[in-house]
Order: structure tokens, then sequence, then C-alpha cells
């Protein structure tokens, strides 16, 4: 098969030329040469892959040198590589290399080799496919192993024995997985069987590239394909222990409960189709991660999970933490969801009070249209009638919403007294008191007692301040707090 038409970047015909005026043998090789033939075209910003028979370095060196424009290139002496960054495309350039591995680290011994060497430490079928750019046989596929059928067959397999694959370098475990799951591939049974067999050796991958996989499957049209494929392969149970232990079902006097991994894997699949953002995906990965931990039998009631929504939202920042994700706003934002799933869903089944809608677009602030997406994603039930109802009731919840939204500026208020106004007003320094005024205040808005205004406000205040035996010491008008 020739691919000569479909090497449209620039920089292949530099490398060509470079490669024979040198004598060198060059080749396309991985996710770009997997892409083209998936039906990708080359024009697309994307990353190219280049192994040559020799120096890698060398290599980019000319290339950059016989282009006009002024492209940057880094250099990777450690590893042998170099970078050239034309416009939005990274050409990697590498020299072949032949790798033997140790049992304690996923990094290779490292010598020169030849392209067949190099192909065969890919990690996959599909990722081993290589393009000649040499001049003899410019655009010539070399597929030493059945790769091309397997994209036709939508399998991923590892070109040689899938146990030392996995094993000398765990990381593909993972990465199977995320081309699986991406690619809407099937993974070949006894690469999956590896898989499993192999599964304990991911410990000697460092967290960050564990996670790196992990938000990439989060990102793909059907996360949680990914996610049962790590359960199923048991690399789920070692590397997200939480989650694992969301799985499965109990009986007490004949009432189950449901299986909350695979609900979980549902809302996820659910809000993917409702969301590219990475962070809410992992709100509705993690909503219900408390149900193992608060789950009770009470007899008359049946199972339940209460608190489950304040426990996980405690439980994210220790799971956060260990899988390396940001300790900042981001996981506040999870938090913050993970906390509030319940409270729209509450709001649908009762008649829906002003003051309760409110209350839920203070506590969500900016959030709220993606906890209502959270919240939607989250019914699950079999039962057609049953999901068409909760749905109906959102869309009253919606209603509701824009109609306080018109009425009172409830999103993100500040209260029109602050705790400074009220410590002035009454002559007292910041303590208990000035909180409890202060929650009176916001409450009583909330609740609709009072209006969002400044007098009103101001004279709540009064009252408050009094009731507790405050004395005024200075007035305030508006306008001068
Ligand atoms: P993506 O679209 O995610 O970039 P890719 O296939 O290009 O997919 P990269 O991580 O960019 O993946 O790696 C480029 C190529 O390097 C792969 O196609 C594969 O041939 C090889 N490769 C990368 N990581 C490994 C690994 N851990 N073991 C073996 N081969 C690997
Ligand atoms: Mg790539």
């Amino acid at each position: 098969m020739n691919l000569a038409r479909h090497l449209n970047h620039p920089v292949f015909h530099m490398i060509a030329s470079v490669a024979e005026q040198e004598e060198i043998q060059v080749y396309v090789i991985g996710g770009f040469v997997r892409d083209l033939l998936l039906g990708g075209s080359d024009t697309t910003a994307k990353d190219i892959d280049i192994v040559v028979i020799g120096s890698g370095i060398a290599m980019a060196e000319k290339v950059r040198s016989s282009i006009d424009e002024d492209v940057p290139l880094t250099v990777f002496k450690n590893f042998g590589t170099a970078m050239l960054k034309w416009g939005d495309t990274a050409v990697e350039f590498v020299g072949a290399r032949k790798e033997s591995y140790r049992k304690d680290s996923r990094k290779p011994l490292v010598e020169n080799g030849t392209l067949e060497d190099d192909q065969n430490r890919r990690d996959f079928t599909i990722n081993a496919l290589a393009i000649s750019l040499n001049p003899d046989s410019f655009g010539e596929l070399l597929d030493p192993f059945g790769g091309l059928e397997h994209l036709d067959e939508k399998l991923i397999t590892t070109p040689l024995d899938p146990g030392n694959t996995f094993s000398d370098d765990p990381l593909r475990m993972l990465r199977g997985i995320r081309f699986a799951t991406r690619l809407g591939f099937r993974i070949e049974s006894g690469t999956l069987e590896a898989i499993g067999q192999y599964r304990e050796r991911i410990r000697i991958v460092s967290q960050e590239r564990i996670t790196d996989e992990l938000n990439k499957i989060m990102l793909t049209a059907q996360p949680d394909k990914g996610l049962l494929l790590l359960e199923e392969t048991g690399l789920l149970e070692i590397i997200f222990p939480e989650l694992f232990q969301m799985k499965g079902v109990e009986e007490v006097e004949g009432e189950f409960h449901k299986d909350n991994f695979l609900h979980t894997l549902k809302v996820l699949d659910n809000i993917a189709q409702k969301t590219d953002d990475l962070w809410l995906r992992w709100a509705a990965l993690l909503h219900d991660i408390a149900k193992p931990r608060t789950k009770k039998f009470e007899p008359g009631t049946g199972w339940t999970f209460h608190g489950h929504e304040f426990l996980g939202a405690k439980m994210i920042p220790g799971i956060f933490r260990r899988l390396k994700l940001p300790l900042n706003e981001k996981m506040k934002y999870v938090q913050k969801l993970v906390q509030l799933h319940l409270r729209p869903i509450v709001l649908s089944q009762e008649i829906v009070t002003d003051s309760a809608v409110r209350r839920l677009i203070f506590d969500a602030g900016d959030d709220l249209e993606d906890l209502m997406t959270l919240c939607e994603a989250d019914i699950t039930s079999k039962n057609e009638k049953r999901v068409k109802r909760y749905m109906r009731n959102f869309q009253i919840v919606r209603e509701k919403i824009v109609e306080i939204e018109e009425k009172d500026s409830i999103r993100n208020f500040q209260p029109p007294i602050s705790g400074d106004d009220i410590q002035y007003v009454f002559g007292i320094p910041p303590s208990k008191p000035v909180g409890i005024i202060k929650d009176a205040i916001k409450d009583a808005i909330l609740d609709g007692e009072i209006p969002n205004e400044f007098e009103a406000a101001y004279q709540k205040m009064l009252k408050e301040g009094s009731a507790m035996g405050l004395p005024v010491r200075h007035e305030l008008r508006r306008g001068d707090h």
C-alpha cells in the first residue's frame, strides 16, 4: 500500500530530501500513521513521530536548517530525541532503538537498532505501523504485525507476547484500555487476559502517568467503557479502590440496593453526552463515592445512604491528593457538586417553594447549570414513566430558577449589610454575635421574609441586635458602608 498522496505536510518532503542527501533511512511511525489509516487527514494539526535509523537529533538539526521559516527545535539529549515545532504540528525525531527491560523499572536499557527492532518495542500492532520516507519507497506502508488488518477488525493487540509487553512497561495496560475506549475497539482476548495477569505491575508506574491516562479515558466519548475495562481487568481495585468498593449488590430481607458502580458508569455515560468538561465528568464519577461507607439497612425503610453527599465531598481532597489531581478551584468545584447533587432532586420531588429555589441559587452560584446537568444525568431508572416524571419536575425547577433570578438577584449575592457594618453600628469587635446577625439577615433574604435591599436589611439588623441586648453606637446610611 502506498500512502504518498496523504503525506501532504511539507515536513515530510523536507525530511525525505535530507534523508536522501545523507543516505539515512527515515520513517513516520505510530499514532500519525494509525490515525491516517483510520480516515483522518494529515492536514489537521497532529503529532508526527519520525524514526531515524541513526541519530534522531542530528536528523532533526539538518531538517531544521533546511527549512526557511524559523521553527523552534528542542533537543532532549538524555532521551536522544528532538522536537521540531512547526506551526501547530510537533514533529518528534528519535533514533531507532532496541530495548531491554529490568524488573523494577519501566525505563528500559536502550541500544541502537533497526526499524524492525523499533517496531518490536511498540505497544500495539496498530501503533507499530510505519510509512517510508526514503526515495526508493516513499509512502510505502510497513506493517510487520498485521496492524492494518487489526484497524479493520477494530482490535487492540500487542506485536509480541502480551505478558512480556505489559510486564516490561505496565503503563501499556492503561494505554491499551485508553485506545480501546477512544477508538471503540475490542481488546483481543489473550491481550485482555495478560492485563489481568500482570495488573499488579501497575504499581511501578508513577501516579502522574496513571492519572494522565485516567484523564484521557475520562475525556473520550464513552468513558464508562474504559472504567468498565479497568474493573474487569482488576486494575481498578489497585488504582482506584474507592470506586471499586462501589461495586456489587447486597440483600437483606429480600431487599437489594442497586449496584452503585454500574449506576455511576451510567451517570458518567449520560453526562459525557452533555458535556466535554473534564471536571463535571469527574463530579459525575465521584458523586456517590461515599455510598459504600454510609450504607445501612434500616428495617421498615430499606437501604439508606444518609449523608453520602457530605461524606463524599469530604473524601474528595484525599482522592485528589492521592491521584495527584489539582488541589485548586477544580477540586473545590467537584466537591461542591458532589455535596449539592441531591438538592435539585429533593426539590423536584416536593412542591417547589421560592425560598428553596433561592437557597439553591445561593449555594450553587455560577455552578447551578452544571449541577442541574449532573442531576439530570443521575436519573438512571429503567422505568420510562418515572424518568419522564423526574425530567418534567426538573423542567419545573429550571423554570422556577429563571423566574426567581429575574425577580431577586441571589446568584453570588453579597448581603447588603456586611460584617464590618454590623461591627461599626454596634461598636463591637469581630465576634460570634456578628456572625449570628449576618446569618439572620441572609436567611431572611433567602426565605423571602425581607427583600434583598439595604433598608430592609438594616432594620432586620437593628431588630436582631436589640434582641441580643446590643445598643446602637453609630448610625449607618445607605452608601456609607
Ligand atoms: P495519541 O493520539 O494519544 O498521541 P499515539 O499513538 O501517538 O496516540 P503517543 O503517546 O504519542 O501515542 O506515542 C507515539 C507512539 O510511540 C505510539 O504510537 C507507540 O508506537 C509508541 N509508544 C508510546 N508509548 C509507548 C509505550 N509505553 N510502549 C510502547 N510504545 C509506546
Ligand atoms: Mg501521539
